[in-house]
């Protein structure tokens, strides 16, 4: 009976559909599945971070220079797909070091590996990886609990058996992470797990920052392969990854995406669907889609048949002659199968609206990395007025107030009075951008009491009570425009986001 091809009409359709978005579906049946699963798990480092990692500290015990110990490192990693092992070579590279050949190189997948640079034995890694290999050094406790605390990775590095010092690298989310999630719990995803070979502290503020329902740390591969399979018992589970060592898990997931782009190629040949955009909103979007296009083929069967049971009802007692129930059994075929072409109309959240034009979101953004600097130069100003003479606090501040009242402040001003309108117009709906223009009020006010505070004190500097009410508004613009800058970022990435 055609009747039945209105599934495979509709689940084809759901895959055009997808790749038109830049998902590659490989088969009906991954379809089928991704559109009932429950269960998401997320690799953190390269899928919820964008992979693009910066060298912010090295640590160096007494024996070794900084740059010698980045170099050692670098050149051990160049022979190593991991994404923190790019970065560390992209690192060595932008400060001018020339990297040597290693020889006699192991890689263990997840944790680190170990080779031989310029006669020296050097191994490269998560802490656990190096410190099993190495004798440990006194910083190293200190030093992790600092990463923990700001969610930085870190990659311990063992020259010649003792631990020679450390890397510290900054991952940040992507821009579309947590709206990302967002749209995925919406399609109808019940459970989000991150699952990490990084260390439970790192991890736990990266997941507390995304609100994921579950945590899982220290995973060696084989680890994150048997919590995907332990899930299967409770549904269908989605596991998103990028690295190589992801790929046991993307196999033995029911569906199992691989993020293009950078995606290495052992990851998407064990994956059913790889994003070929590097954005995991379209995860979210290819979810949807799986669903109505699910929800569309069943429709299209249970109609479909009802209406051949009751016609032939109609037929069994003599209302309806053979042939104009052939030419009615057509019929209902051809408005099933119509029906379930509808699959092809499924629109993604934004898709087909206005977009923020990619050169626009760039400038936004570029105008964003200039004034980075300054929202840096708050908080440092708030470490130092605690460590500086009170005569100098005067100073100091008056140097903070001319840059926020130079660069900060007319940026506000210039947000609210064009950027925003522009805005407005692609969100659409009233005064939709009411809450962060709130924002920039904040920020002008507390930039208005930094002002007064400065030009009241005295030659002296401020007295305790002073001080520590100048901190107070400091830690308070800090955290503000943190987070302001943080929602902005957010908003144009996901106006960006063109059809
Ligand atoms: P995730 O599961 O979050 O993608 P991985 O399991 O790939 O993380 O890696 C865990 C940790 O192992 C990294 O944070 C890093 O410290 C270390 N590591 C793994 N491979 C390498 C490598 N090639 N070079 C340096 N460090 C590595
Ligand atoms: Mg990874």
């Amino acid at each position: 009976m055609p009747l039945i091809l209105a599934v495979p009409v509709a689940i084809v359709a759901g895959m055009s559909r997808c790749a038109k978005r830049g998902v590659l579906i490989k088969g009906g049946g991954v379809l089928e599945k991704l559109a009932q699963a429950q269960m998401l798990f997320f690799d953190k480092t390269g899928t919820l971070t964008g992979g693009r990692a910066r060298l912010v500290d090295i640590e160096s015990g007494p024996t070794l220079a900084a740059t010698e110990l980045l170099r050692l490192a670098a050149s051990l990693d160049q022979v190593s797909q991991h994404v923190i092992a790019q970065a560390i070579v992209s690192a060595a590279r932008e400060r001018g070091l020339t990297l040597s050949l290693p020889s006699n190189v192991e890689e263990q997948p997840g944790a680190g590996l170990t080779g031989v640079v310029d006669d020296r034995h050097v191994a490269v890694g998560s802490y656990s990886f190096v410190s099993l290999l190495a004798s440990s050094a006194d910083w190293s406790q200190q030093f992790l609990r600092r990463t923990g605390y700001d969610g930085a990775t870190s990659v311990f590095v063992a020259i010649d058996g003792a631990v020679a010092g450390a890397l510290l690298l900054v991952d940040e989310i992507r821009l579309e992470t947590p709206r990302a999630l967002r749209l995925l719990r919406k399609a109808g995803v019940k459970r989000i797990v991150m699952l990490t070979g990084d260390r439970r502290d790192v991890a736990e503020t990266i997941g507390a920052m995304l609100g994921v329902d579950q945590v899982l740390a220290d995973q060696r591969p084989e680890d994150k392969l048997a919590a995907i399979k332990a899930a299967h018992s409770s549904g269908s589970t989605i596991m998103v990854g990028d690295g190589v060592n992801d790929a046991p898990a993307l196999a033995a997931a029911d569906v199992g995406v691989a993020m293009g782009e950078r995606g290495a190629a052992a990851s998407s040949e064990a994956a059913g669907m790889v994003l070929l955009v590097d954005r995991l909103d379209r995860l979210a979007e290819a979810l949807r889609i799986a669903r109505r296009s699910r929800a569309i083929a069943i429709q299209s069967v249970i109609a479909g048949m009802g209406l051949s049971v009751v016609a032939m009802g109609f037929a069994a007692v003599g209302y309806l002659p053979p042939l104009a129930g052939a030419i009615l059994q057509e019929a209902i075929d051809v408005a099933v199968i119509l029906n379930a072409l509808r699959a092809l109309h499924v629109h993604g959240p934004r898709e087909g609206r206005p977009a923020l034009a990619p050169a626009a979101f760039d400038a936004l953004k570029t105008e964003h990395d200039k004034l980075r600097p300054i929202l840096e130069r708050v908080r440092a100003t708030a470490d130092q007025l605690t460590i500086i003479p009170a005569k100098e606090v005067a100073a100091e501040l008056a140097d903070l107030n001319e840059l926020l009242q130079k660069h900060l402040i007319p940026h506000e001003d210039q947000d609210d009075a064009k950027v925003y309108p522009a805005v407005e117009q692609l969100i659409g709906g009233d005064d939709p951008m009411a809450a962060m223009s709130r924002g920039h009020r904040e920020i002008r006010h507390l930039s208005r009491l930094l002002q007064r505070m400065s030009s009241d004190l005295r030659q002296e500097g401020p007295d305790s009570k002073m001080l520590a009410e100048i901190l107070r508004v400091l830690h308070g613009l800090d955290a503000i425009l943190r987070l302001h800058f943080a929602q902005e970022d957010e908003i144009y990435h996901s106006l960006a986001e063109a059809a």
